[in-house]
């Protein structure tokens, strides 16, 4: 079986595993470009699946490559640029110009112990207008641990550089002398361990565990929502530590009110100490985490190359990365440097990428979860509220967002009378000039249909 077709039947496989968003999302452009002894190299199409699958669902892969060939032991994964594509499919038998070994982007180890990266440092962090407010909590707090802001609560979009801060103060204090015991737990793993805790009737080890740290770091901790039995255990959790002094520092995609299904003693705990926010860099911003990025690099790239890649990719930093890397594979493999023409035609991905079209199917999914309803309950004509303020959401953006028609919308919410559209369009435009609140939801909405 030739590598292509191992790929087909994992793709296949994964079909039945996950969602469609999700494996739209991941799996959309993936190949596998070389085997080495028990390696599997598969390259994907940029920086942000290649984090999804290494961390989300490597041992799937795994496993299913096993039903076909079980002696692959190891999987990696490689971002490649549209045009390198064509490179590698001239045949299978010959080593694709792509050699692994000039892939290798640093690899750091996380700390077992910590569970952080130490690649996420204050150092290597850019502070523009966009995030300096979250970056000087950040670093008020690496050196008055459990004394200034308690909790900090640091919000915003995917890519942003949350996840990056949180750890960086996690590691300014695990370096320091004073031995302070640092946490970084992703919230996903967080309720995972709350939850086979109380099944296996081992809570309280868990959270014995807990009770001993300094520094408690949680990452995104809107999945919180609607998990009623974790809520009540980090509630406990929290005021302990919170008692001793102890810092808290937690990371959501939204702030606090706007989490839905948070209990409401959760909620103005969240409230309580320091809540700042990271916004979108601005072009200057871009162009100086690009520069930043290269001089780590040890690597110069033409000014306007860099211009070029800083006025089009603007979605997040983390597909700046991405970008940035397409640039340097190019830049390893032809061992020259990429100018304006092979950017614009290496980055066509990032800069016209499909998922930065809204449509029908992806505001309705995106409003559906932003408010923790499963996608057919929005369609449900009930009158309870937490369902018609997202329903008449989605059908304000419906609207404003693909322009469809009163009566078109009506009839995707089930034949109804449009005048019904039109009063919940207008409701919404009318509230949000009165309500901060909901203009903030509705831009944290549209930056997630836009950003895929
Ligand atoms: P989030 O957690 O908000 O989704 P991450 O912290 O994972 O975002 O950041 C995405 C990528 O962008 C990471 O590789 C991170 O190192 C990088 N990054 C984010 N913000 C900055 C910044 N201000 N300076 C340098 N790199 C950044
Ligand atoms: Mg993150």
């Amino acid at each position: 079986m030739d590598h292509n077709e191992l790929w087909q039947q994992v793709l296949a496989q994964m079909q039945f595993h996950i969602s469609k968003a999700n494996f739209a999302t991941w799996f959309q452009n993936t190949e596998i470009i070389l085997r080495e002894d028990e390696k599997m190299v598969i390259s994907v199409p940029n920086a942000f699946s290649k984090e999804w699958l290494k961390n989300k669902y490597y041992k799937l892969i795994l496993k299913t490559i096993h039903t076909t060939d079980n002696s692959i032991k190891e999987l990696e994964f490689v971002i490649k640029p549209q045009l390198l594509k064509k490179i590698d499919q001239k045949e299978d038998t010959k080593k694709p110009e792509i050699e692994t070994g000039q892939l290798k982007f640093e690899e750091f180890k996380v700390n077992k112990e910590t569970n952080l990266n130490p690649r996420y440092t204050f150092e290597n962090f850019v502070v523009g207008s966009f995030n300096e407010l979250a970056y000087s909590a950040s670093l008020a707090i690496s050196e008055n641990v459990g004394t200034v802001y308690n909790p900090l609560f640091i919000y915003g979009g995917v890519g942003l550089g949350k996840t990056h801060l949180i750890q960086a103060i996690g590691n300014k204090i695990h370096d320091s002398p004073k031995k302070k015991k640092v946490k970084y737990i992703s919230c996903e793993k967080f309720v995972s361990s709350i939850v086979s805790g109380i099944r296996n009737h081992n809570i309280d080890i868990f959270k014995a565990s807990l009770s001993l740290i300094d520094v408690l770091i949680i990452d995104d901790i809107q999945f919180l929502a609607g998990k009623d039995k974790t809520q009540e255990e980090f509630f406990h959790t929290f005021n302990s530590l919170y008692e001793k002094n102890k810092q808290i520092i937690l990371s959501s995609d939204r702030p606090p009110n706007a989490i839905p299904e948070l209990e409401e003693r959760l909620r103005s705990r969240f409230e309580g100490g320091m809540i700042t926010d990271i916004s979108l860099p601005d072009y200057e911003t871009r162009l100086a985490i690009l520069k930043t990025k290269l001089q780590e690099k040890n690597l110069k790239l033409p000014e306007d190359v860099l211009e070029y890649v800083a006025s089009n990719v603007k979605k997040n930093i983390r597909e700046l990365e991405g970008a940035l890397n397409s640039l340097l594979i190019y830049y390893k493999t032809n061992t020259s440097i990429p100018n304006l023409e092979t950017t614009k035609r290496l980055l066509k991905n990032f800069v016209f990428s499909p998922f930065n079209v809204a449509n029908y199917k992806k505001i309705i999914e995106i409003v559906s979860k932003f408010y923790n309803l499963d996608e057919k309950t929005i369609f449900n004509p009930t009158r309870r509220k937490e369902i018609v303020r997202p329903r008449q959401i989605a059908m304000f953006l419906l609207r404003e967002e693909l322009k469809y028609s009163f009566p078109a919308i009506a009839r995707k919410f089930g034949g109804k009378d449009h005048t019904t559209v039109i009063y919940a369009h207008k409701k919404i435009l009318q509230e949000c000039q009165q309500n901060n609140k909901l203009t903030e939801e509705l831009n944290m909405i549209k930056q997630k249909v836009y950003s895929g």
